[in-house]
């Protein structure tokens, strides 16, 4: 972030009116948004409020010291906040202390106002950094968890979000299903047509996929030409017509290959459970798995439902 982006929120505290006054001088002009607190006690307070960016605090204060205000925000789940203590104490060895307990800088009252503002300037590259690093780390760890193909979640995002899904079934009793795919011939698709070929199979069959999950259920792309749903909230009548409309979807689309019509077909394997006891994701998964088998030995282009696990 540059300094045209969003203003930075700077909470200043200090029992002393005319440092107040002082600071809020010295920032007088300058990009901040700054809120004030009397005392430690309205500071903690303004701080779970207004999460600032930047904390100025006085040392002294008659309630909560700067130094405890320091180590209660460092002990804060909240985002990385810049402490700067502003005391009168220029004893090195107190300096040290404030440091160790968490502050990120320090300066002696009475300040100088230019050198007071290049000091939160310095604050103000650190947050920014900070900032940048956790949107790059979000980033990352969505990227971590979607097949870069299909844009999927991936078979690492599925186990996660099963095991949830699990427990939430098990506690309330609804059934849940576990449903694997598998593109048929699939390596024809690609030998006959090239890999670009195949690949667009795939997105395409993800799209499909996409389209019937509710916001409540997932689909994920396991890996090569392998997919997986959960879904819940549908009974034992009804999941063979759900995941049957899908294959039917599926095989009716034509692709076109240079020249050539082509439609491919997938394969469907269903298994479920439901009851009070937790069943475990991987052998919800290695039953569909025998259902898929049975698909494919049964001709392909099918689904097989596993008996319901009770
Ligand atoms: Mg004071």
């Amino acid at each position: 972030m540059s300094q045209s982006g969003p203003s930075l929120q700077v909470l200043v505290v200090d029992d002393s009116p005319v440092y107040r006054e002082l600071v809020s001088q010295a920032l007088q002009g300058q990009d901040y948004s700054v809120t004030f607190a009397k005392n430690g006690r309205e500071a903690l307070e303004l701080f779970a409020q207004t999460a600032p960016h930047i904390v100025i605090t006085d040392w002294m204060m008659p309630d909560v010291s700067g130094l405890d205000l320091v180590q209660r925000i460092r002990g804060s789940e909240l985002a990385y906040t810049y402490v700067i203590l502003l005391t009168s104490i220029s004893d090195k060895a107190m300096v040290v202390k404030g440091l160790a307990a968490g502050a990120d800088d320090y300066l002696t009252k009475p300040f100088d106002p230019g050198e007071f503002c290049a000091r939160i300037g310095v604050g103000r590259r650190i947050i920014c950094l900070q900032r940048d690093i956790e949107a790059k780390n979000l980033l990352l760890q969505e990227a971590a968890r979607t097949d870069s193909l299909t844009g999927l979640p991936n078979r690492r995002a599925i186990e996660e979000w099963a095991e949830r899904q699990i427990r939430g079934a098990s506690r309330h009793g609804y059934p849940l299903w576990v449903i694997l795919a598998d593109l048929d011939s699939f390596k024809s698709v690609n030998d006959n047509y090239g890999h670009d070929a195949g690949d667009l199979v795939l997105q395409k069959f993800a799209e499909v996929l996409r389209g019937t999950t509710r916001a409540s259920d997932i689909c994920g792309r396991m890996g090569g030409e392998e997919f997986v749903m959960v879904l819940t909230h549908v009974d034992q009548n009804g999941i063979f017509p759900t995941v049957d409309r899908l294959r039917e979807q599926f095989a009716s689309l034509v692709f076109r290959f240079g020249g050539n019509s082509a439609s491919v077909t997938a394969s469907f394997g269903i298994a479920g459970f439901q009851g009070r006891e937790i069943a475990e994701f991987s052998q919800l998964l290695r039953r569909a798995d025998e259902a898929l088998y049975a698909a494919k030995r049964g001709g392909r282009n099918r689904v097989e439902v596993a008996v319901l696990q009770p």
